[in-house]
């Protein structure tokens, strides 16, 4: 038996996942009402700005994107919306929406999350603190009004939650959890596996199925019912890879490959443009960039990409 489940060189599967690098100390439920001024007063605290949905990234002389209090000033921004992250070590990391400008001064940039996860511009570190900050500002943006009673809500300790002075409910923000998920057939030795292209996909790009998981369904009934909504497969077995923050807004995706129980498909064509079997051999010409009519695979930050990578691994051995 080994010494600890702790100390093995082990990594989580969620680990090589893009925004999940997220390792800040959260403090909410230890927050002082008044956490963000308190936060602003270190002088190591860094802020992450955000114009609608792209973060602010100073692109020399080294790509960074949590600007210290005066830097942040000096870009402007609303205090309205400035939340409190967390801690990492002594440091506080906040978030904010900028004051919109039509064009940024030069090193700045406004680059969307998915292309600086996919860029690899980023420490997996800042990544995950981006994700959390376009979460959260979202919720607040868009949580202003008491879903109870209609009044208008205020922020408290910091943007852990919203309270309702009119009724005293106190809201908290929300995750989604959606389910991704690789279907491999058993009927053909378990060496292809099922793929669809939604019709906003980038040309030749293939993915794994997803799909929002609905109230009062397990993570394994919601891969089986997308799995026959969209594809008219049934499917058995059903087993956790890893999970992704996914911050479009508000998302976490939960990966998993399942066994088919049918192979044949019927297509749900307003969702899927295309769905169908591929070997693994095709599968690693995807991965590889290599394949002759040119299709592709989701990038290495996407769960997505982890789900088909390590099923063409493992069905080699590896
Ligand atoms: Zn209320």
């Amino acid at each position: 038996m080994s010494s600890s489940f702790l100390d093995r060189p082990f990594l989580e599967a969620s680990a090589a996942n893009g925004f999940a690098g997220n390792n800040f100390d959260r403090q909410s439920e230890h927050r002082a009402e008044h956490a963000v001024e308190i936060a602003l007063g270190s002088p190591d605290a860094r802020i992450h700005l955000f114009c609608e949905d792209r973060a602010l990234v100073k692109i020399s002389p080294e790509p960074q994107a949590a600007f210290s209090v005066n830097e942040a000033e000096a870009i402007g921004f609303d205090p309205a919306t400035l939340i409190l992250l967390g801690f990492l070590g002594a440091e506080p990391r906040l978030a904010a929406m900028a004051i919109p400008q039509a064009e940024w001064p030069e090193p700045l940039r406004a680059i969307d999350l998915r292309s600086l996860a996919v860029q690899g511009l980023l420490s997996a570190e800042d990544l995950g603190g981006l994700a959390q900050a376009r979460s959260l500002l979202a919720w607040h943006q868009n949580h202003r009004f008491c879903a109870r009673c209609g009044s208008e809500t205020e922020m408290r300790a910091g943007g852990v939650k919203r309270h309702c002075p009119s009724c005293e409910r106190e809201h908290f923000p929300r995750t989604d959890p959606v389910v991704i998920m690789l279907v491999i057939d058993p009927a053909q030795n378990h060496d292809a596996c099922l793929l669809g292209r939604q019709h906003r996909f980038q040309p030749g790009m293939y993915s794994a199925l997803a799909g929002f998981l609905e109230p009062g369904e397990t993570i394994e009934a919601a891969v089986r019912r997308e799995i026959a909504e969209e594809a008219g497969i049934r499917t058995g077995r059903v087993r956790y890879h890893s999970s992704q923050p996914w911050p479009f807004v508000s998302s976490l995706m939960i990966g998993c490959h399942a066994e088919a129980a049918s192979n044949e498909i019927t297509r749900d064509e307003s969702e899927l443009e295309d769905c169908r079997w591929f070997t693994r051999d095709e599968v690693h010409r995807m991965l590889t960039g290599t394949h002759p009519d040119g299709l592709t695979a989701p990038p290495e930050m996407a769960i997505a990409h982890r789900l088909i990578a390590d099923w063409a691994d493992w069905a080699e051995g590896k």
